[in-house]
């Protein structure tokens, strides 16, 4: 007994605290265990050390009441174009792209996989440029091509797509490319397909494909019944450029065929690639994305698309529920690259969490076309964490009021929690944020 009270007496003093951090009372949405209900998040060195309906608040070392606020893993956007800063014009290897920590984190988007900007000739130089550099979790899918998504000249050279050599670059780099792309192509040929899955299957990772122009010679249906594997990705699903609906406007039976035989249906949102008239009907036939991506790079952000946040909302106002969107945006995406420790809330996993709120009121979702559609309901991002530290705090949730403070306070955070403004040396002792 004299044992127990000798530890209590430490913990009292902010000794051995059972957790850095506590979000405490959000409505917690984890796809991947089925909870949707409001609960206690507790996180401790990086990880997520407990989700419960109450966890005792003085175990904890910092509390952060989000009360009325949606708390998800990480946003993971599976399709983007963040090959930033080589200075080419024109190119998703240069300025079309833009770095990551831009817009990701403020959106609750904590991982990102770049969508084949890059093949094997430049990805190291991508990897050291942006991957190395950003708070986001950068992953990638390789492009067939050699030298990535430099334009047209570069993706319709089918001798630059060599299966080999994107191969044995994706195995050197195992875990950050996660997939290999194809996109863009304009001929005839199924080359491109193909080979791309030639070097996935070698080194056994999806393939995502962009099914650049529509050609009679390799038709949808073909595509997605014969050519991809399970687990395989088509992008771009709702576009409507390539047949998704059929002459009569209802969903293409090769759609239909493909997603029964496990090729996967990954929205792609981007600057031309969605429709409404294509997704509205699609829907009402219950074929849904199986994921949100944003196909973010510097047109699609200005248009349509604007950030995965909207994306989401736009899902909403086409009738899907708070679960299924986040679902969408979360674990399916963790699934569909095979990083499965991402977009859950599980015991053990990173605490990458995104806390969001949703406001009521009158908007409106644009799609590629110019077209409008009205809404009633916006997701907008509260507090972002990565690997358990705050990131982006909209509206300092996590923060003391300045009145309180002493005069000349500087950095105040503490590095088990604050990924912004931490302190100098580590402290001790319990923080808490009343809202
Ligand atoms: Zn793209």
């Amino acid at each position: 007994m004299k044992a127990l009270l000798v530890l209590l007496g430490f913990a009292g003093f902010g000794f051995a605290q059972d957790y850095d951090l506590l979000l405490q009372g959000g409505h917690v949405v984890d796809a991947k265990s089925g909870l949707s209900a409001v609960r206690d998040v507790a996180i401790k060195d990086g990880k997520i050390a407990a989700v419960a309906a109450k966890i005792n608040a003085s175990a904890a070392f910092k509390v952060v009441n989000v009360s009325g606020l949606y708390v998800t893993p990480g946003l993971i956007d599976i399709h983007v174009h963040v090959f930033a800063g080589t200075g080419e014009r024109n190119s998703y290897a240069g300025d079309l792209s833009v770095y990551p920590d831009g817009l990701t984190l403020r959106n609750g988007v904590t991982t990102v996989v770049d969508a084949g900007s890059s093949g094997w000739r430049n990805f190291e130089d991508f990897r050291t440029r942006v991957i190395a550099t950003s708070k986001t979790r950068v992953l990638a899918f390789l492009n067939i091509v050699g030298a990535g998504m430099r334009g047209g000249r570069f993706e319709n050279n089918l001798s630059d797509m060599d299966s080999a050599a994107a191969s044995e670059m994706a195995l050197k780099h195992k875990g950050l490319i996660v997939g290999i792309k194809t996109a863009h192509y304009n001929g005839p040929e199924w080359t491109p397909v193909e080979n791309a899955v030639i070097a996935a299957t070698k080194a056994n990772l999806p393939v995502m494909v962009d099914f650049g122009e529509n050609r009679p010679q390799r038709p949808l249906a073909e595509l997605l019944t014969q050519k991809l594997r399970a687990g395989d990705i088509y992008t771009h699903c709702f576009s409507g450029l390539r047949d998704e609906l059929d002459a009569t406007g209802r969903v293409n039976p090769g759609m239909i065929a493909g997603r029964a035989r496990g090729v996967i249906f990954d929205l792609g949102h981007g600057g031309g690639s969605f429709a409404l008239r294509v997704a509205v009907p699609a829907i009402k036939e219950r074929f849904l994305p199986d994921s949100f991506s944003t196909d973010l790079h510097i047109d699609s952000m200005n248009s349509g698309m604007k950030d995965l946040l909207n994306v989401m909302s736009k899902f909403l106002a086409l009738g899907l529920s708070v679960d299924q969107v986040i679902a969408r945006a979360t674990w399916n995406p963790a699934r569909e690259i095979r990083q499965e420790q991402l977009g859950n809330l599980s015991v053990g996993s990173p605490a990458d969490v995104a806390v969001l709120r949703l406001h009521t009121g009158k908007y409106g979702f644009t799609d590629s076309y110019g077209a409008r559609l009205a809404g009633t309901k916006k997701f907008e991002n509260e507090l972002t964490l990565r690997d358990g530290k705050v990131v982006f705090d909209l509206n300092g949730i996590t923060r003391p009021d300045w009145e309180k403070l002493p005069a000349g306070y500087t950095n105040l955070g503490d590095r088990r929690w604050d990924g912004v403004t931490p302190a100098a040396a580590p402290r001790t002792g319990r923080q808490g944020t009343k809202q």
